[in-house]
Order: C-alpha cells, then structure tokens, then sequence
C-alpha cells in the first residue's frame, strides 16, 4: 500500500500535463507520468524527485495504440499499487476542416480523446470504487460547447461523459471532473504547425497552464463535474449559451 497518494497522469511530458504533475508533486503525490517521448519524461521525472522527494515512475506509451494503451490500463487497475488521482490529459489537434484531414489522423484523435479517455476511465473506476475513494480528471476543452469540428465533438464526449460519471460514481467516493481549459500556452498550437500569435486570438484570451491546473485541481477537489478556468472564459461561455446557433457558429471560427 503505497503511504502518499499516487496521481497518473497522461500527456506529462508537455504542457498542461506536465504542470499537473509539477502541482500534484508540490502537495507531495507520488506521479506516474505517461506518454510517448521518454526522454522529457525520464527529466521531469528526475527533476520532481529532487524538488519534491516524490516517488515518480515513467511508463512510455503511445495511447493511440492498443499495446500502449493496455499497458496504461493495467498500471491504473493495479490494486497493489493505487492510483488515486487519474488525469486524462493526452490530446493533440487537427485541422478543422474535417473533410480535408486524412481519416487515419481522424481515427487517432478520435482513439485518443474518447478511446483512451473511455479505457482508463473504466480501468480507474474498477479499482477506486472498489476502494470507495479517487478522483478522474478529464481534460476537455471550452470547444466542447461549441461547433468547432471533430475537437469539439470529442471534447463534447469528455464533457458529458464526465456529468454523467460524477453525477453516478460521486456519491460512491469517485469524482469525474471534466477541466475546460480556453486558449493556453503550452506545445498543443504548435503541433498544430501554427507560430505563437498566428492564431488569430487576442492576448486577451491566453491562460497559463498554472492557473488552468491549479483551478482545475480546486474544482475537482470540490467535487464539480466541469470546471471552467478563469472568469473571462466563464463568462464568455455563459454568453455563447444564449447565442442563436449560427451566430454562435460563426464566433466559433476564431482561432484554432
Ligand atoms: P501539448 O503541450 O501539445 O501536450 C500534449 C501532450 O499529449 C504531450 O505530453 C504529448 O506527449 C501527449 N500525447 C499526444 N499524443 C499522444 C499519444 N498518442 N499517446 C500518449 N500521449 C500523447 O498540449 P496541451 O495543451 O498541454 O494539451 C493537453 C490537453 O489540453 C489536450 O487534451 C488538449 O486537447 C487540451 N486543451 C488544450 C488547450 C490549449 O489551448 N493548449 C485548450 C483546451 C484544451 P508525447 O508527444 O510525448 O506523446
């Protein structure tokens, strides 16, 4: 029985997941941090050890594929070595014109937000409930409530899929929280192909994954099903609720 908490996290090797894993270390969680480039991992692991004398594994895998994927699952299934905070973060973009996109990264991007999203979802909530306690954070995205091709669909899935299983696995001691981060500085626009201030987005309309995570970590603690950071993006969110659709759709192609 491990005597801290242990978090796994996926997508740690960049951005918001590797914020995730900076935060949850600073308030001592032991870390498993997954993704594909070994080398990032092998160093943030290194440095959170120094920083924070937590115990921090590297499992490399690439979530898209089934082997991959497997091997995550049993990690987070495995009762001799609890996971208790489950972070789905791994997430990448496509084009948004979706008929112009080759199917085999559709089918990727579909296998990682949803498939992954789903897989380690049911491996964490076998073992937590068996329990009666842990926490599943999903990372979505505010395109989740709007038209902004497959992303939004598949953030759309998160986001729902979350309302559901905490409405349905809380009262049980398991939170689902479905974090919904807007624009934020990490690699994600750049995988993309886009140099920094190509978006088209005012300055404005830029988080920083510290605040993003350390909201998202509050609302989670408090048990909320979505969490929306900032108040600029709670806002604006509201706002686009009451828009008439097409209006709302046009708005929508800001950005990428
Ligand atoms: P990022 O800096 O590009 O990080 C993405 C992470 O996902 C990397 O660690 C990457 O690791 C991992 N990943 C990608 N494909 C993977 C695969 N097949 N298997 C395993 N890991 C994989 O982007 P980010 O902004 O932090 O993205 C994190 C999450 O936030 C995503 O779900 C994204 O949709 C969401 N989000 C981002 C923004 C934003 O503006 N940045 C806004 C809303 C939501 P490897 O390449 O090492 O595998």
């Amino acid at each position: 029985m491990a005597t801290t908490p242990t978090a796994l996290i996926t997508g740690a090797s960049s951005g918001l997941g590797t914020e995730f894993a900076r935060q949850l270390a600073s308030r001592g969680a032991g870390l498993v941090l997954v993704a594909r480039d070994t080398a990032a991992l092998d160093r943030l692991a290194g440095a959170l050890r120094v920083a924070h004398g937590v115990d921090a594994e590297v499992l490399s895998a690439d979530l898209t594929d089934p082997a991959g994927l497997d091997a995550v699952a049993s990690r987070v299934a495995d009762a001799e070595r609890p996971i208790e905070v489950l972070v789905n973060n791994a997430g990448f973009g496509l084009d948004l014109d979706f008929a112009a996109n080759d199917i085999a990264d559709e089918q990727r991007h579909l296998d990682l937000h949803v498939g992954a999203t789903m897989r380690l979802s049911h491996a964490a909530l076998g073992a937590m409930l068996a329990r009666g306690h842990g926490r599943i954070i999903n990372v979505a995205s505010v395109a989740a409530f709007m038209p902004r091709g497959t992303y939004g669909a598949v953030k759309g899935w998160v986001v729902s899929f979350s309302r559901w299983a905490n409405a349905v696995y809380g009262p049980r001691g398991v939170t689902v929280t479905a974090i919904c981060p807007g624009f934020t500085h990490t690699n994600f626009h750049e995988r993309l192909g886009l140099a920094p201030g190509e978006e088209g987005v005012p300055p404005f309309m830029w988080l920083d994954a510290d605040q993003v995570v350390r909201e998202g970590l509050r609302d989670a603690a408090r048990g909320k099903a979505v969490s929306i950071p900032s108040l600029r993006y709670k806002v604006l969110i509201g706002a686009m609720r009451l828009l008439p659709a097409p209006l709302a759709a046009r708005l929508a192609k800001t950005g990428r």
